[in-house]
């Protein structure tokens, strides 16, 4: 099987299996994902999108999250892994918002990668989802699961892996692609024990056929 052959047939199983897919993450404006996405670092989104109601309702927008002190707003994500960087993050995102992008969430990668908290996956995640620009983001469960279904090949890094998932994923595709990695990672290709019985992704899997079967 050729590695087109085999995406070809993993975007057509998710397509069909999810044709909805998108993040997990609670928002309702670029500001609100912005900040959700720089508390999910090494956090889950469900523990996220249990601390960030309390956030919004204190700072409902990025002017009032740039005049918080780092005593208020850490007792507000204080459950969240690594709290005091991450209080720290969002007060200095939102400040460097409002003093150098006119209060606006900049809709490039290029200059969200300038904000504090803000590095070249959550700047993909910001891009793609807002505004469906061609970016994939990899995150732990993208890194692994490409490389297992063979989507990837010696790939090392996560931007090796973004590389080689934007060569053969069509540009109209990424942005959704991100989210069906993510969340077959998840649920089904998980770390430890993937749920290969499970998986309708066995015929073209490189993980399955030559682990699981032992071919
Ligand atoms: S067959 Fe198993 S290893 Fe392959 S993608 Fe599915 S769950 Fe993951």
């Amino acid at each position: 099987m050729t590695k087109k052959e085999r995406f070809a047939f993993v975007l057509k199983y998710f397509e069909e299996q999810a044709p909805n897919a998108e993040t997990e993450l609670i928002y309702d404006n670029p500001y609100q994902l912005l900040v959700a996405v720089i508390l999910s670092a090494q956090c889950t989104d469900k523990r996220v999108n249990m601390t960030t109601p309390a956030i919004f309702q204190a700072y409902p927008d990025v002017a009032a999250l740039s005049h918080a002190t780092f005593d208020d707003l850490f007792p507000l994500i204080r459950s969240i892994s690594y709290p005091n960087n991450k209080t720290k993050h969002l007060i200095g995102m939102a400040q460097m918002v409002v003093e150098d992008f006119n209060g606006e969430i900049p809709a490039t990668v290029d200059q969200l990668v300038k904000l504090p908290g803000v590095g070249r996956k959550t700047a993909n995640v910001i891009t793609s989802v807002v505004h469906q620009q061609p970016n994939m983001a990899v995150d732990t469960h993208v890194f692994r699961v490409s490389a297992r279904i063979g989507l990837t090949t010696n790939a090392t890094t996560p931007l090796q892996t973004e590389k080689q998932l934007l060569k053969y994923i069509p540009t109209e595709k990424v942005h959704i692609a991100h989210h069906w990695l993510i969340l077959h990672g998840r649920y089904i290709c998980v770390a430890r024990s993937p749920k290969c019985e499970e998986c309708g992704l066995r015929p073209v899997c490189k993980y399955y056929h030559s682990l699981v079967r032992g071919n």
